[in-house]
């Protein structure tokens, strides 16, 4: 009896191996035709001065709606990409298409803005990612310093050439951010060597600002070690109005999170953008 148990279990845990690796299979599949078939879209959601609340800029965040499994997430398809190395067309197409867009509103008139460009750890592995990046900028006749960078602690798993590599774009122009910041495991002594510009604050440290025992003591120290350490300091994933007032108390000037804007598609953006003008002039 007992071996047979065993065998249903084997049979039990195979299966279930092989309905999710077909489902991976499938995904892969339709990722590799997902670019030339329109289905990656990007979506933008609006930084703010905490201060003021004026629009500072947008964080580009992809979207990928397949016509028959329907909306994808990112936390789903990127960790496939990355293993697929489909991650390198797919963040090149980011990038492009943000650095499109920003130019286009640009030429609205509207108030400086940066735009924001997540960048996998795995796009770091392609010793020509800065010059790629230059040649779309300079083609496009973008300034580097309005468009930023984010990398994640991951990066460091390859510090060397991570180093080298964020040194070049660093030197083209742009603007360098960590992002999900103090999520990772990797020493606060890297921030020494690397050219950053921005810590953003992960969200999990935001919504601690509401817990009764930490009362968000880590969102204070991180906003005081980046002042400290001359970065700019971005709050991500605000969602109440407290919190946004927990982090002006604590010097924390920037943020985004729902309370202000999801992730919007870029026709709405641009009636923002349009709507800010009025009220500006
Ligand atoms: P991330 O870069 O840390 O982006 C923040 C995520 O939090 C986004 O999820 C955003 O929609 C969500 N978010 C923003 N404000 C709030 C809030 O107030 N509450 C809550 N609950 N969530 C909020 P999204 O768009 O699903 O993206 C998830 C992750 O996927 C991103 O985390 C990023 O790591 C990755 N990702 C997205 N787009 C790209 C991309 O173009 N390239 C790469 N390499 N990764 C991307
Ligand atoms: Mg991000
Ligand atoms: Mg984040
Ligand atoms: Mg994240």
């Amino acid at each position: 009896l007992a071996k047979e148990n065993g065998k249903n279990n084997f049979q039990f845990y195979s299966s279930t191996l092989a309905i999710k690796s077909s489902r991976k299979m499938e995904l892969e599949m339709a990722l590799r035709k997902a670019i030339q078939h329109n289905e990656l879209v990007l979506y933008y959601q609006p930084q703010v001065n905490l201060h003021t609340n004026k629009i500072i800029g947008f964080e580009a965040l992809l979207r990928w709606i397949h016509p028959t499994y329907g909306f994808i997430s990112p936390e789903e398809f990127i960790p496939l990409a990355e293993e697929t190395n489909l991650i390198f067309s797919i963040g090149e197409w980011v990038f492009t298409q943000a650095c499109k867009q920003k130019k286009k509103w640009d030429a609205l008139g509207t108030p400086p803005i940066t735009m924001s460009v997540n960048i996998s750890a795995k796009q770091f592995q392609c010793s020509e990612l800065a010059q790629i990046f230059e040649k779309i900028i300079t083609d496009l006749q973008l300034n580097p310093n309005t468009v930023e960078l984010e990398i994640t602690e991951s990066i460091m798993q390859n510090i060397d050439r991570s180093i080298k590599i964020l040194n070049e774009l660093k030197k083209i122009g742009f603007l360098i951010s960590i992002d999900d910041f103090g999520k990772g495991y990797s020493s606060l002594s890297y921030l020494k060597h690397l050219p950053i510009d921005t810590l953003k604050i992960d969200k999990s440290f935001v919504d601690d600002i509401n817990d009764p025992v930490h009362k968000g003591s880590l969102v204070k120290a991180i906003i005081d070690m980046g002042q400290n350490m001359n970065f700019s300091v971005i709050a991500e994933g605000i969602e109440k109005l407290d919190q946004v007032h927990f982090l002006v108390k604590n010097n924390c000037k920037m943020g985004q999170g729902y309370f202000y804007s999801k992730p919007l598609p870029k026709e709405e953006v641009e009636k923002l953008l349009l709507r800010m003008n009025d009220t500006n002039q």
